[in-house]
Parts: structure tokens; sequence; C-alpha cells
């Protein structure tokens, strides 16, 4: 699965709208301290569902909406978008491309879109499940990531062994059925 680009506006050092592409191969992202480099997988992992307002490096989700410097006003919300190629159908999409969008205003209003249609946060997860991409995948390995799957519980290891091997589903339908 190759993700294409990512579009940001608002997005808290991102005030403009803002295209990264990303080609085949490795992108690096390099700048001087504070310039925002986080502040993209931060990004990613946002679009991607993530609710913990910790781990986006923040104390409230408005925090990740531009809140302004001396010279510019604080803007009112935050757009994220992952454009992922999936010609290869990694993802249960009947789509050749998968564009993935979230949106948060000041007020706390919240919009999921796939290929810019609303969804609910519950349609991103479960879009994802399985690929490792997703809020709980294993695919963005932040700081501390290695020593915490090193000194998790075991039942908590297996999770990351579920979701690699394809399985998650199974056992999130499982317990979707037995909540019904
Ligand atoms: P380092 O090299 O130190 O890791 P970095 O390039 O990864 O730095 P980031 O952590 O991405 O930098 O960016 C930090 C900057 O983002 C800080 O200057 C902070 O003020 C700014 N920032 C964070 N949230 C917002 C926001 N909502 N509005 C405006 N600026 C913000
Ligand atoms: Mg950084």
């Amino acid at each position: 699965m190759l993700l294409k680009s990512l579009e940001l506006q608002g997005f808290k050092t991102f005030p403009d709208r803002t295209t990264l592409t990303f080609h085949n191969g490795i992108t690096a992202v390099v700048g001087p301290n504070g310039s925002g480099k986080s502040n993209i997988s931060d990004a990613v992992r946002w679009v991607l569902g993530e609710q913990s307002v910790r781990s986006l490096r923040c104390t409230k989700m408005e925090d990740v909406i531009f809140g302004g410097t001396p010279a510019r006003k604080a803007l009112g919300f935050a757009e994220v978008t992952l454009n992922i190629d999936n010609t290869g159908r990694q993802l249960p999409f009947d789509s050749d491309s998968v564009s993935v969008t979230r949106r948060y205003y000041r007020s706390g209003e919240s919009e999921y879109l796939i290929n810019k249609t609303n969804v609910r946060l519950k349609d991103i997860n479960e879009l994802f499940m399985d690929t490792g991409l997703g809020r709980d995948g294993y695919s963005m390995i932040g700081q501390g990531k290695i020593d915490a799957i090193v000194a998790a519980r075991s039942e908590d290891r297996r999770e990351i062994f579920e979701e690699a091997a394809g399985i998650s589903r199974f056992r999130y339908r499982r317990e979707e059925s037995e909540r019904r």
C-alpha cells in the first residue's frame, strides 16, 4: 500500500493548504527544531482516527487547529486528507485511490470522509483494520513504541500479531455481534 500524498490545512503549523507528495522509496523530512516535522506524522496519525490527544502531543483536541501567531490569526478548523494508492485493493474499498479526510472545528464538531463522502469514525477504523495502517496499527512507530511492545503484557502483544496476521477483523466482528 502506497501513500500518495498528504494535504494539510489549518493543522498545527500548517495554516495554509499544504500538499506533501510521496514518491516511491523513502521520504525523509528535514528541518530546524520546532519547524513542524513531527506535526506531519501527527497529521497522519490524526487522519487515521487517533482519539488520544496525548499521542498527538496536545492537551485538548482543539490544539490540533492552527492557534495563530503574532502575525496571523488563529483558524477555526483543521483539515487533513491522506491519499492512498489502492490499485492492489489492500483496503476493502473498490476504488484505485482512497482518500480519507478528517475535519475538526473549534466548536468541537468532527467530520470524517472517505472519497469525499461523509462517514463515521467507525467506518475509518474498519477500513484500516488488519492493514497495519490504522489508528492501532504498527506502521507508525513513535518514540518509545519499541520499548512499549517489549514490555507489553502478552495479551496486548498478541493484538499486534493478530493485526499483522489479518485476523483482527474477525475478533472485531465477533465482539460486535456479541454486543448486539
Ligand atoms: P524537533 O526537531 O524539535 O523534533 P519538529 O520539527 O518535529 O521539531 P514539531 O514538534 O513538529 O517540530 O513542531 C512544534 C511546533 O509546532 C512548536 O513551535 C509549536 O508551537 C507548533 N505548534 C503546535 N501546535 C500548534 C498549533 N495548534 N498552532 C500553531 N503552532 C503549533
Ligand atoms: Mg520532532
